[in-house]
């Protein structure tokens, strides 16, 4: 969510790497048993397998609210790994959410909710589409740029 965060590595007797994330900082407990050379791969997975729940759980939230608020609720919404957009909103209401934005700040996050939300009602990137999303998020201009400036590093991570 746009900040750095300390990652601590621990010794456990587990079959698989744990990770829990308390006080700010990243714990992760690694299994005495998994040998070095795979350490740092099987280390990776686990913090994406992390922010992948994490990204869920936080776009589930903001689409619970801003549905509501709003009035335009999705079919379903799916988190998915994808190197070129951070959202899409089907014809029937299928929104799709790159789990990547969860390396975004929340402001930015919670404006690609809103957009694909938007697209409900405005099926288009017409002049009524961003009044909406403006109506919505009066600073999504702001947001879009950080995406512009900043997007396609996070997409790197992958
Ligand atoms: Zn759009």
């Amino acid at each position: 969510m746009g900040e750095q965060r300390q990652i601590q590595l621990h010794d456990s007797s587990s079959k698989r790497i744990k990770v829990i994330f308390d006080n700010q900082v990243f714990m992760l407990y690694i299994p005495v048993s998994i040998v070095d050379g795979d350490k740092h791969a099987l280390i990776r997975l686990a913090l994406i397998d992390w922010m992948k729940n994490k990204a869920a759980e936080e776009v589930k939230k903001m689409v619970d609210n801003y549905a509501q608020k709003y009035n335009l609720y999705p079919r379903f919404v799916r988190i998915k790994t994808q190197k070129s957009r951070w959202g899409s909103c089907g014809i029937h209401n299928d929104i799709n959410l790159n789990w990547l934005l969860i390396l975004a700040p929340e402001k930015v996050m919670e404006y690609v909710v809103i957009h694909e939300l938007c697209h409900i009602k405005e099926r288009n990137h017409s002049a009524n589409f961003w009044n909406l999303v403006e109506k919505h998020c009066p600073d999504y201009k702001k947001h879009r740029l950080w995406l512009k400036q900043n997007g396609r590093s996070i997409m790197q991570g992958l």
